[in-house]
This record gives structure tokens, sequence and C-alpha cells, in this order.
């Protein structure tokens, strides 16, 4: 499962990565964009709309019915001042409006709002109520020093009185949305304020996630690739690239590394043609330049003594015109081989031209030098040189051996020390070991 889920993730592209990085650091204001105008849709602009919308529908009818009930309570005090009956028609068509005007209302109040529908109901009741009043005492025809007359008028007062006390009653009932819907728009943007901390916070946050993976995914693997790069300019050719995303940066890293190994190969390659005899497989006499001047700064540094053994097939120029140049050549790897097999492991044997050879022996005092030239010898004198199937046992060898520090303390002197050694070796009839004098 968990395999899977990161063979998963390693297969997702830089692309992939980028616009991830970019999604999610901007995501929190896409989010708080969509829920603030769902919010203060919801919460703000719809209920203004729909309470003010009510409100005005709400408003006129009642300044309506109380320029009207000013008009009935002029019409009705007038009637009991004068007995003027022009006042019932008046009346008539002042209560009609007033009728009208509640029945706009029961129309434009939401059900939902109780209270308000609750105290236009008792207004409206309230109105049947002035109504009868009214009506009573319209209907008076002798109106001066009527006693009774006078209390009804008292009585219509009254009733109107309250009237416009109910009506005053569903002004407050509005003020009271008003003021609710107020309290409702404060708490609504307290909310959206919290949840814009919490936007920014999450913002900044996930800002740095998408920081993270853009880094993780861009960044930090062009710092790897550059790392590794200028290592192997450097020579440090043991440092692998290891970016696992995204894959097109993990592909270069790849290609890098199989890069890198190649060249490697093909650098051992050439510095083991730079450094090898061809035909003898031994070193060369480049290398043994080389080496010669490490072992010999080693042995100084670590107060060792180290010898070399130079030599040099006796009559070869014979041989070669004896068996040809392919003999000779045969004849050659052969003594190489003869000599490789018998030195020690840390010793190196090398071609130093012609047919001559040179070995460095470190970690190896004048004597035991000595003793293992005359193996050498002896090796070479017994060995076998096959040519065209027939086997021919002629070679000898002549060596010369100088030991360090008592023969020379730079490899210039050591081998001219050995060189000597090897002529006189020659002189006194070849096949033989002569060890280096300090003298000569
Ligand atoms: P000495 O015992 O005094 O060393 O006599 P020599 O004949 O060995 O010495 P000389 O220097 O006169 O001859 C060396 C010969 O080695 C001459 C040369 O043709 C031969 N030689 C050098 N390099 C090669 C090679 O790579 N292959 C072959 N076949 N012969 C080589
Ligand atoms: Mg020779
Ligand atoms: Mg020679």
């Amino acid at each position: 499962m968990y395999q899977s889920a990161v063979r998963f993730w390693k297969k997702r592209s830089l692309r992939f990565w980028l616009t991830s990085g970019l999604v999610i650091t901007i995501s929190p204001f896409i989010v708080f964009s969509i829920l603030t105008y769902a919010f203060v849709h919801e919460r703000i602009v719809n209920p203004l709309l729909a309470l003010s919308s009510e409100q005005l529908d709400i408003i006129s009818p009642i300044n309506n019915l109380q320029t009207t009930l000013w008009d009935i309570s002029n019409t009705v005090t007038g009637f009991a001042i004068n007995g003027d009956p022009s006042h019932r028609e008046d009346y008539a068509v002042q209560a009609q409006r007033i009728d009208d005007a509640f029945s706009k209302l029961s129309k434009a109040s939401n059900p939902a709002h109780v209270r308000l529908n609750d105290d236009i109901a008792i207004a409206q009741q309230q109105w049947l109520s002035v109504a009868a009043h009214s009506e009573v005492v319209l209907r008076q025809s002798h109106i001066h020093g009527n006693q009774a007359f006078g209390s009804q008028v008292i009585k219509f007062e009254n009733e109107i009185n309250r009237l416009g006390y109910e009506l005053e009653q569903i002004y407050e009932d509005l003020q009271q949305q008003n003021e609710q819907l107020h309290q409702q728009v404060i708490e609504t943007l307290e909310h959206a304020n919290r949840i814009y901390v919490l936007v920014l916070l999450s913002a900044v946050a996930l800002g740095l996630l998408g920081l993270v993976i853009i880094n993780r995914s861009l960044l930090s693997s062009m710092d790897k690739l550059t790392e590794g790069a200028s290592k192997f300019a450097t020579g440090d050719t043991n440092h692998h690239i290891d970016i696992g995303i995204p894959i097109e940066m993990a592909s270069v890293a790849n290609t890098f590394n199989n890069m890198k190994n190649k060249i490697i190969e093909q650098h051992k390659a050439l510095e083991l043609v730079a450094n090898k005899d061809g035909l003898t497989g031994l070193f060369n006499r480049r290398k043994f330049d080389e080496q010669i001047e490490q072992e010999l700064k080693l042995a100084q540094q670590g107060g060792y003594p180290l010898c070399i053994i130079i030599c040099d097939i006796d009559h070869f120029k014979q041989f070669n015109d004896t068996y040809g140049h392919l003999g000779g050549d045969e004849a050659l790897k052969v003594v190489a081989q003869t000599l490789v097999s018998g030195i020690r492991n840390h010793d190196k044997a090398c071609r130093y031209g012609g047919e001559e050879f040179v070995i460095i022996l470190p970690h190896c005092a004048g004597n035991t030098a000595y003793m293992m030239a005359e193996k050498l010898r002896q090796n070479v004198a017994s060995q076998v040189v096959i040519i065209d199937d027939s086997k021919v046992s002629t070679l000898t060898i002549s060596l010369g051996v100088a030991a360090f520090p008592e023969h020379g303390q730079t490899s210039d002197i050591l081998v001219k020390h050995a060189d000597q050694a090897l002529y006189k070796a020659k002189e006194l009839g070849r096949n033989r070991v002569l060890m280096a004098s300090a003298d000569c």
C-alpha cells in the first residue's frame, strides 16, 4: 500500500508538482471568495433586500391609515359639533380607505413575522371597534344637549386613540425588525472577520506548503544536479546524484549518473592503456617513473627500506636473429610472466624499455632483494619458451640491485646504481645478480 503510494507520487511530472504548488497556494483565497460571496448574500444582502421591500409595502398603507384616521377623527368630531349630514358620506369614503389599507397590510406582511402579524390583527380588530363607535355617533340625529351623545363621542375618541397606539406598535415592530437585521449584519461581519483571519493563517501555511512542494520538486532537484555536476568537475567521481521527484529531473539525474559512470569506465580504460605495456602487460616506463616517486616518498615518510631490480635479457639480439622478431616477442612475454610470478603482490614489475625490466620492491631490504633477484634469475634460466611449437630454453637474464637508502635517496640515483650493477653483471659474464655498491 505504502509502496504503491510512493510509486504513484514518484511518477508525477514537474508540471503536476508546479501546478499543485500554485493551486495549494491560492486555494484559500478562492475558498474565501466563494464562502464570503455565499455568506454575505445569505446573511446580509438577501435579508436586507427582502426586509426593505416588505417594509416599504407595509409603511405605505400604515401612513395611509394614520392620515385617514386623522380624517375620520375630524369627520366624526365635526359631526358631533355641527351635525352636518355630509360628514356621514365623508366617513363612508374614509372607512373604505381604512379597509383597503388594512387589506394591503395583511397582504404585504410576511407570515414568518409573527409579532408584526399579531399587531396588525390587533389593529384591525381595534379598527372594527372604532368603526362601530363611529357609526353609533354618526347615526344620532339630536346631538345638542344630549348627554349620552357626549359620552359616545368620548368613547369614540378613546377607541381611535387606542387604534393610533396600535399603529405605533406596528411601527415599533418594524423598528425592531430593523434592529434584529442590523444585529445579524454585525454578527455576520464579525464571523467574516474571523473566517478572514483563519483564511490568512491557512493561506500562509498552505503557501509555505506550496513553496515546499515547488522547492522540493524543482529547486532542490536543481541544486542536487548542480552540486553533482560541480563535484564531478572537481574530481569527486564517487558522488551519485539521487533525485526521486519530479520524474523529468530524476531522468536527467539518471542520465547524468550513467554518463558519469561511462566517463569513469573510459577513463580507467585509457589509464590502463596509458600505463601498461602492450606486449607484456607489465607497467610501462611512464608508470614506473610515477610509481617510483610515490613509493620513495612513502618509504622516506615511513622510514622503511625499498629496493629496485633492473634486469636485461642476455644476448637478446642474437635470440632475435635466431628465432625472428616474433620469437623475440614471445620470449619477452615469457620473461615478463616469470618475473611477475616471482615477486610479491605489492611489488611492481615494469618494462623499462626494449628487453630491460625494472622491479620496485617496497618494504624490502637489500639482502632480501638480492635473494629475490637470484631466484628470478634462476626461474628465467629454467623457463621454457615455445616458438613455432618447438621448445627453446636458452634464455638468461642479468640483474642489478640497488637499495634505498644505502645506494641513493632519489629515483635517478637508485636507477643509476642498479644500472651500473647490471652493467658489471654483464661484464662478469652475464646470467648473474650483482648488488650495487655505494661507491660506484
Ligand atoms: P646483452 O647481453 O649485452 O644485453 O646483449 P643484447 O643482445 O641483449 O643487447 P643489445 O642491446 O645489443 O640488443 C638488444 C636487442 O633487443 C636489440 C633489439 O632488437 C631487441 N629488442 C628490443 N626491443 C624488442 C622487442 O620489443 N621485441 C623484440 N623481438 N626484440 C626487441
Ligand atoms: Mg640484452
Ligand atoms: Mg639491453
